[in-house]
């Protein structure tokens, strides 16, 4: 204090100019701050592929395919797919065959099944020792029946013979056999269906009358090879017009266990004693053959090994003894999913029914409906991983769908569930690639969205430096002046006065800035108070008459008094720059008019100048953030063409609107209308808040 007092009236001040001087050094140092925050927050956000000035404020990490798209259009988009698609992919007939051969596949993975069926089953075989030995086919009766005789001392529980004896031969041979028949306890014999010549009814080929007397029933041996040729199924039952026949396997399932009666049918499945078998009628009740495995899972002993003597008849006791030819030239072969090169035996085959059956082994695909929900299902996870965390999901959910599709299968077979393997495969190979092509989509607008982004930022970098070196020149230049010992002392005052004026204004140019920025991100609320207009305007003006002095143009004023309810900073922020625009585009000794008026209903402010003009093509883009009309792009006073966006941003938000007329050559009009009711309710809150 005591310091200061002392101090004559010239050192005074120039330490006030000192002072000065030190905060236009402090403005410009705030200025290189300012920028490098910009400049750093630039890289971060263009790296993130920030969508700036945005209206939503929303960056592009936040958006997806839907954002692309549109949602709903996606969904039903996706929808539409999925309906057409689903079919076509899945049920053609190429899936098809991928399904039942994956089927094969995974079945021939499966271990044996470690069932009591296989311990229980013997397979006696004609083979080709007994047909070298004992031969030629059909193998005469006496000694198929000194075969027989020789092991019914073991009791065997069911004799199961797969050879048709609808034929007579010698009379003795006939009496042999159907005297060792009568040896075993429960025999089941084999009937045919045989296709008539005039293409008739086909006739059962049924056992003569002396052998089916022996018979516990009479057993159809008929497989259903699927359209490849490989029997995966059989029907249990078969008929024609007269008679129907349960399946050989079948009925030697029932006799082995002990039933009298036909089984108890209702429309899905079978009951034999307490055993249900899942058999619908619906698709004539079908069974699924659950293959234990290759040709000689089942133990099997040769018939010549009987008559010779090698084989004990204690192997047979208490078993189920299936009896066929197995001998390669007898023809009796079938080709199954364990097949290769050669087909399976008949009573192989018989032996895998029987232990399904015995068992309980029971295999069923899905119904239509749960298969098309399974693979609508597969399909949506797909989805869901293309469309969440921006797909970074889909590479690893397609590669652990494709892997786990078959682990998965594998253990639904072993639970008795066939899946559509190849189907489900099909719609996450087409889904993953229908989420790849659309990632790529996404991936190329992101890219696009962030050239863009990059270049708004760098142009509104290059507007707030604009801004903030207007004043900061003048306050740079002025400090300058100020020190000049020749400049009297009254005009240093005024330097000073000056300085410290612009060294606010550049403050506010920044404040002001980074507030539209966040206006535009929606994240700003305007402060709205009641403004006197007029002396808004005119405080506009006196600001922008020292540059207008300095290319000596007029500026004349018509303002009538008009108070609205706005934020008095931005709204003088966008009338200076319209200020700053018709000075700045008009040529030296020219003139601008400004007008405010109201109409009752909007206060309409007009800046009228009489400068170069705007082509009518450009004077809607003049409002797009960045554009400068084609005569101004070159111009080295520069300029970034983002105030006028700026403008429009600030008056929109205030509810109002801005036009412009001009014509090229003869000067601009701008006019800006803001609504005057908005005052009536501002006046309220405020004496509320009061
Ligand atoms: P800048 O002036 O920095 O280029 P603006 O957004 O304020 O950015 O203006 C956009 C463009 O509109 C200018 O480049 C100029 O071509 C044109 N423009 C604006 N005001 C006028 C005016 N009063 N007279 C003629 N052209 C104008």
């Amino acid at each position: 204090m005591l310091s200061t007092s002392c101090l004559s009236g010239r050192s005074k001040a120039s330490v006030e100019a000192t002072r000065r001087t030190r905060d236009a050094k402090r403005a410009e140092s705030l200025y290189r701050v300012i920028l490098i925050t910009l400049l750093r927050n630039y890289r971060v956000r263009s790296s993130k592929c920030a969508t700036l000035g945005e209206p939503s404020g929303q960056g592009v990490e936040h958006l997806f395919l839907s954002d692309v798209m549109g949602r709903k259009a996606l969904i039903v988009v996706g929808g539409l797919l999925a309906l057409v698609l689903l079919p076509t992919l899945a049920w053609n007939g190429l899936v098809q065959q991928g399904n039942v051969s994956a089927f094969d596949m995974l079945l021939r993975l499966s271990p044996a099944r470690p069932g009591s069926a296989r311990e229980s089953v013997v397979l006696l075989a004609i083979d080709d020792e007994t047909v070298r030995r004992y031969g030629p086919l059909p193998l005469n009766r006496a000694i198929v029946a000194e075969a027989l005789e020789h092991i019914a001392i073991a009791e065997p529980r069911v004799l199961v013979v797969d050879v048709l004896l609808s034929e007579r031969t010698r009379k003795q041979d006939d009496a042999s056999l159907s005297s060792a028949l009568s040896r075993f306890p429960k025999v089941v014999l084999a009937v045919a269906l045989e296709a008539t010549q005039d293409n008739k009814q086909p006739q059962w080929i049924t056992p003569l009358p002396e052998f089916q007397s022996r018979a516990f029933a009479l057993g159809h041996v008929h497989f259903e090879p699927d359209r490849d040729g490989l029997a995966r199924t059989l029907l249990l039952t078969k008929a024609n017009a007269d008679n129907r026949y349960w399946a050989l396997a079948f009925e030697a399932f029932r006799a082995a266990l002990g039933t009298q009666g036909p089984p108890t049918e209702d429309a899905k499945e079978l009951k034999v004693e307490s055993r249900l078998v899942p058999a619908p009628d619906s698709n004539g009740r079908l069974l699924w053959i659950h293959y234990n495995g290759p040709e000689g899972t089942f133990r099997r002993i040769s018939l010549a090994s009987v008559l010779d003597g090698h084989a004990p008849a204690s192997s047979f006791a208490g078993k189920i003894v299936i009896l066929g030819v197995t001998a390669q030239g007898a023809g009796d072969r079938v080709y199954t999913p364990f097949s290769s090169g050669l087909g399976m035996s008949g009573i192989e085959i018989h032996a895998n029914i029987f232990s399904t059956l015995f068992d309980g082994a029971y295999l069923s695909p899905l119904s239509s409906p749960l298969e098309f929900l399974s693979l609508i299902a597969v399909a949506a996870l797909v989805g869901a991983a293309a469309w969440w965390r921006q797909g970074k999901l889909l590479a690893p959910a397609a590669i652990t769908g494709v892997t786990l599709t078959p682990v998965l299968s594998y253990w639904m077979l072993r639970a008795g569930i066939i899946v559509p393997v190849a189907s489900w495969l099909v719609i996450e190979v087409a889904a993953s690639l229908v989420g790849f092509l659309a990632q790529t989509r996404f991936i190329r607008h992101r890219l696009s969205e962030a050239i863009e982004g990059r270049q708004d930022y760098a142009f509104r970098l290059q507007a707030v430096a604009h801004e903030i070196k207007t004043p900061l020149t003048a306050i740079h230049l002025s400090s300058q002046l100020i020190t000049e010992p020749a400049v009297p002392e009254h005009k240093k005052e005024e330097i000073a006065q000056r300085i410290h004026k612009e060294a606010g204004r550049l403050s506010g140019v920044v404040t002001t800035f980074l507030d539209v920025e966040r206006i535009s991100a929606g994240v700003l609320k305007l402060q709205k108070r009641p403004v006197d207009l007029s002396s808004l305007v005119a405080d506009a003006i006196e600001r922008a008459r020292l540059l207008a002095l300095k290319k000596s143009i007029g500026i004349e004023q018509d303002l009538e008094p008009e108070v609205i309810a706005a934020d008095a900073e931005l709204l003088q922020f966008a009338i200076y720059n319209l200020l700053v625009n018709a000075v700045k585009y008009s040529p030296d000794g020219s003139s601008i008019r400004i007008t405010l008026r109201s109409d009752g209903q909007a206060a309409c402010l007009a800046v009228a100048d009489q400068g170069c003009g705007i082509e009518s093509s450009e004077q809607q883009r003049i409002f797009e953030r960045f554009y400068r009309s084609k005569r101004h792009r070159d111009d080295p006073t520069g300029g970034s063409g983002v105030g006028l966006a700026l403008v429009k941003e600030i008056v929109t938000q205030h509810g109002g609107r801005i036009e412009v007329e001009s014509k090229a050559g003869q000067g601009s009009t701008f006019r800006v209308f803001l609504p005057r009711e908005a005052i009536h309710e501002n006046k309220t809150t405020s004496s509320a808040n009061r």
